[in-house]
């Protein structure tokens, strides 16, 4: 972040902006919406600027400007559309001590302005510094038509009401009200009018006032593979609304950053609890919480069903008599398969698909290997990697051909996804060449449906990076 966001009281303070055409207009448009005192020094002025300086908007200096006209102004605006004069009047400005910013000149600026969605007091600004302000604006488009137009009348009447509602408990008995207002009560009285809304207000403090506080709950919510867009809709309005949010290690960062600020965030995947901690910590942790009345989202990667040590959690907050609820996720055999563009089960391939584990607590895991070792099989194997060799040996003792297809997808729906193809016979030493530090999830039986068949289609971005059997070292058993 080269630019940090920050909103300035403009309230009773300069602001000198120098030019008299286009460039200005723009940027005195948005100025005079604040509460700034705006002073323009323009040889030419635009018939505009004429006009609200007549009007007592702000204040016309018909010459160019000169050391010392910016003397304790907050913000200084070069509008002058032509480089030399824009150069001489920031230079004043800056020995002045002003903020300078020369429109359309991203270098010689020491701020820019964002884009602005007003619903004042509500103030939504979007920024790309300077990367893309066509994206900001698509942005800003996007927000206007989402933003109901009362937002800023509703706010203004909420915010004389803040002293009435300290009457609740801080925290989340009076988050909950507040989010009922600008949600449900104030949208709803709003067509009649302030009134009308203050009328809301008082009868929903008063329901407020007399609610019980809620019970602690934990919501065991699958974070899915990586990529936030696969969260469910249920998944991000609870991460909003969490007190506390347990996660795992391989919960990615763009979904931590949906909770809530507030939120209590417990890293249990991490160093500060040890290299992986305890289940009985992690138990505890909970337990504590949800006992306090807390609202936790206990975050697992994937699903939080598979392989997710879930039973045990649900066990503990049950011995406390503590309520819970689940909310599924995108596991990683879904991401992985959708990545190669395959099903997990075919008509006439697989009528069935196994999902199995590499390793389980005991060591590496045993199935029902000569099941599995027959023609057209699919299993997704999850914690695979270190356990390739030991599942190749099992499967081809029962009989497995050595060429079936093996598809390892590294970092499934993230950046920096990976896929090696690979056929069982070479699966240790494939993986091993590939040096996969990520989750991975390996699809067996299964190969990526032909690449080019999918990069030819207009409109399919072409395939992510492959590691191609070719290019690693290749040994039969
Ligand atoms: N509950 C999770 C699985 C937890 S076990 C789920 O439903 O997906 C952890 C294993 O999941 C990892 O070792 C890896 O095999 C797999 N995994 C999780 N996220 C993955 C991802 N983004 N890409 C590939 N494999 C992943």
């Amino acid at each position: 972040m080269d630019h940090f966001p920050i909103f300035l009281r403009v309230e009773g303070r300069r602001i000198v902006l120098s030019g008299g055409g286009e460039a200005a207009l723009a940027k005195l448009r948005l100025l005079l919406k604040t509460a700034g005192h705006i002073t323009v020094f323009a040889p030419a002025p635009a018939p505009e600027i004429v006009a609200w300086a007549e009007a007592g908007k702000l204040r016309l200096v018909r010459r160019a400007m000169a050391p010392g006209d910016t003397l304790c102004a907050a913000l200084f605006y070069a509008a002058d559309e032509d480089d030399a004069d824009d150069a001489r009047t920031s230079a004043i400005a800056r020995a002045d001590g002003a903020l300078v910013n020369v429109v359309d000149n991203l270098d010689d600026s020491q701020f820019i302005t964002p884009a602005i969605v007003d619903r004042d007091p509500v103030t939504i600004a979007i920024g790309t510094e300077g990367a893309a302000p066509v994206l900001a604006r698509a942005i800003k488009a996007d927000l206007e038509e989402r933003l109901p137009a009362a937002l800023g009348p509703l706010a203004r009447i909420g915010k004389a009401f803040r002293k009435a509602a300290d009457a609740l408990p801080f925290g989340r008995a009076r988050r909950d009200f507040w989010r009922e207002y600008y949600f449900k009560a104030g949208p709803a009285a709003i067509t009649g009018g302030a009134p009308a809304v203050k009328t809301a207000l008082d009868d929903l403090l008063t329901d407020h006032l007399a609610r019980k506080a809620r019970p602690g709950h934990v919501h065991f919510v699958g974070g899915g593979p990586g990529d936030p867009d696969l969260l469910t809709m249920k998944a991000r309005r609870l991460l909003d609304e969490a007190d506390v949010v347990i996660y795992d290690r391989l919960i990615s960062q763009p979904i931590l950053e949906l909770a809530r600020r507030e939120a209590v965030m417990i890293d249990v995947g991490k160093e500060a609890f040890g290299p992986s901690t305890p289940q009985e910590t992690i138990n505890e942790v909970i337990v504590e919480h949800a006992k306090a009345g807390a609202q936790v989202v206990r975050l697992k990667s994937g699903d939080a069903t598979v392989f997710g040590r879930l039973d045990e959690e649900i066990d503990a907050l049950e011995a406390h008599g503590l309520a819970w609820s689940i909310v599924p996720g995108i596991t990683a055999a879904s991401a992985a398969v959708a990545e190669i563009g395959q099903s997990l089960t075919r008509r006439g391939r697989n009528s069935s698909v196994r999902l199995l584990t590499g390793h389980d607590m005991k060591g590496f895991a045993d199935h029902d290997w000569a099941a599995l070792a027959r023609p057209g099989e699919v299993a997704a194997i999850y914690m695979g990697k270190k356990s390739a060799r030991f599942i190749q040996g099992r499967l081809i003792m029962h009989g497995a051909d050595r060429h079936t297809p093996v598809t390892v997808i590294e970092n499934a729906s993230r950046p920096d996804q990976r896929i090696l193809e690979t056929t069982l016979d070479v699966l240790p030493n494939a993986l091993a060449a590939a040096e996969m530090s990520g989750p991975a999830l390996t699809l067996y039986g299964l190969a990526a449906r032909a690449a080019a068949d999918a990069s030819q289609q207009p409109g399919i971005a072409a395939a992510p990076p492959r590691i191609s059997p070719e290019h690693l070292a290749q040994e039969a058993l």
